[in-house]
Order: C-alpha cells, then sequence, then structure tokens
C-alpha cells in the first residue's frame, strides 16, 4: 500500500523461534523527501542572485569606460545582494524556529510594544507608496513569547501587505481580545491585490509563491509567510488567511494571552 518498512528478525531462545520486529519507515523517508526538496530549493533560490551578481560583475568590467553604465550596473549589484543577505537572513530565522524543540527564554511580551515596532519599521516603505498604515483595537495585553521573532513575524505580515497594494491604500493592523478573553487575535488587513481560493492553502509553505516573477521583483524570499507560521506555532497560537482577490486580504494571528499580567512585572508566567 506505499508503505515502506524495515524488518529485523532475531533468534529467540533455542526453540527455533524468531521475533521479527517491523519498523514502518514511511514518515522517516516522507520527512527525508521534504528535507531534499528544501535543500533543491535553497539551492536553485541561492543560485539566481549570485549568478546575477557574476553577470553583472562582468559586465561592469567592460563598460569600465561609461560611468552611466558602471552606476546603473552597481545599483543593480546591491539590490542583489540585499536579496542574498536577505535569503540568508530568513533561512537562518527559520533554521532557528522550524524544529520541534520549544524556544529558549520565553519571556511577558507586551503586545503594544510588538506592534509598535513591527509598524514602525515597515512606515518608511508604506509612505513612500503613499499607504495609509494605522494601528487600533485593545492595548495593553501580554503575551509569553520572544519578542524579537513576534515582531519579524508581524513585520512579514505588515510587509507583504504593503507590498501586495496598490498605492494610495490603507493597511491597518488590530488587536483584539477573543470571545473566550483568553486569546488574542491580531490582524493585518490590505486593499490588495488579495489571493486566489486555489493558492491559499499553500501560501505559507517555504518558497510557495503565487506569482514568482512579482515576488522576486519585489525581493521577496518566499519564506516571509513559513516564518510568521513557526512563530506563531512555537507560541502556541496559529495564524490564518481571508483574502477575496481583488480586493485584500486579512492574515490573523491568535496567541494565547499571558492573563493579562503586565510586562513590565516580568518572572513567571502562567503562559498558555
Ligand atoms: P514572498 O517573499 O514571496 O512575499 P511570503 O512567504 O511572504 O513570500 O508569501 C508567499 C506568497 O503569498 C507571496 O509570494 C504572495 O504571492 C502571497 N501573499 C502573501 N501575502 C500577501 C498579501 N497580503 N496579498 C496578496 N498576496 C500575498
Amino acid at each position: 500500500d506505499g508503505r515502506w518498512f524495515a524488518v529485523r528478525v532475531a533468534p529467540l531462545g533455542s526453540q527455533g523461534l524468531v521475533l521479527v520486529l517491523a519498523e514502518d519507515l514511511t514518515e522517516m523517508r516522507r520527512v527525508e523527501a521534504i528535507r531534499r526538496d528544501f535543500v533543491a530549493n535553497v539551492s536553485h533560490e541561492l543560485k539566481t542572485p549570485v549568478g546575477a551578481l557574476s553577470l553583472l560583475a562582468e559586465t561592469v568590467e567592460s563598460a569600465a569606460d561609461d560611468p552611466e553604465a558602471v552606476r546603473r550596473f552597481a545599483g543593480r549589484m546591491q539590490q542583489e545582494s540585499v536579496r542574498l543577505t536577505n535569503l540568508v537572513h530568513d533561512l537562518m530565522t527559520l533554521s532557528r524556529i522550524q524544529g520541534d524543540e520549544p524556544l529558549p527564554e520565553l519571556r511577558p511580551v507586551s503586545l503594544d510594544k510588538v506592534i509598535a515596532e513591527a509598524m514602525d519599521r515597515s512606515q518608511i516603505k508604506a509612505g513612500a507608496r503613499n499607504i495609509e498604515l494605522t494601528g487600533g483595537g485593545e492595548r495593553g495585553l501580554t503575551v509569553r513569547g520572544d519578542e524579537e521573532l513576534l515582531v519579524t513575524a508581524l513585520r512579514n505580515l505588515i510587509d507583504n501587505a504593503i507590498v501586495y497594494s496598490p498605492d494610495n491604500t490603507r493597511v491597518a493592523v488590530a488587536t483584539r481580545r477573543c470571545d473566550d478573553r483568553r486569546h488574542v487575535e491580531i490582524t493585518v488587513t490590505d486593499q490588495g491585490i488579495g489571493i486566489p481560493e486555489s493558492d491559499l492553502e499553500r501560501i505559507f509553505e517555504r518558497f510557495y509563491r503565487v506569482d514568482p516573477a512579482r515576488s522576486r521583483q519585489t525581493g521577496g524570499t518566499g519564506l516571509g509567510l513559513a516564518i510568521v507560521k513557526h512563530v506563531t506555532t512555537k507560541h502556541g497560537g496559529e495564524v490564518t488567511v481571508w483574502s477575496k482577490e481583488g480586493s485584500g486580504s486579512t492574515f490573523t494571528i491568535r496567541l494565547p494571552l499571558l492573563d493579562g499580567a503586565p510586562a513590565a512585572q516580568g518572572g513567571a508566567g502562567a503562559g498558555g
């Protein structure tokens, strides 16, 4: 039935009995296949900017007596280097969080601070495209977690919302305590291009892109949402998406609350 087994046979006593052990390897083979795919994808993603850089370097060399061309190619080389740096940075973040081990040193984290920091870092990007970035909802909420990773996750969502939206639109970040009072939902809503329904269940996969050409053009690594998913899961939460092509998307991060304890108190929290 397509399953794989390792079979071990061992003699048992002197009566001619044998012990047969069958180990199901199906899951191991599946994990191994995913790992191989991932390595192949990473190699491919690394080759693209490295190839472009080497080509650009050759071109600059041959255009040495045309300062304008040199400036142009140098600019492109800088873009490719940024892409390479982003990719390596995202890969390192992923490798830290995608295993089964729990995150070390979870602390009480103020969501106000996480949101302010994530929004602050994306403000320039939004401003350049005249996209209004707004924050709202319930304040003073605390979760147990890793502040830097939570900022990274939220920032990935905000950056995507900006990147996949036309100029002069709005991106809204909001918090809301859930009905059970024990969870918070952080939503990032845009008025952008939206995501086709058939792609929705795959966008959290590493390197999955709805439109690869567009993602590369905007400098995306294809790892942003995979990072969001792993960060959220590691915090005992989940991330979901609602989207309609042509009208926009809402990504929701749901996290367990630290019983409303103020972040400043620190120490052992009840967790979730
Ligand atoms: P990328 O670096 O390509 O943005 P992500 O993992 O962040 O990688 O996102 C995966 C894909 O999901 C993107 O390539 C894009 O097609 C789609 N996507 C993510 N966020 C949005 C959004 N807010 N609006 C429309 N499409 C989005």
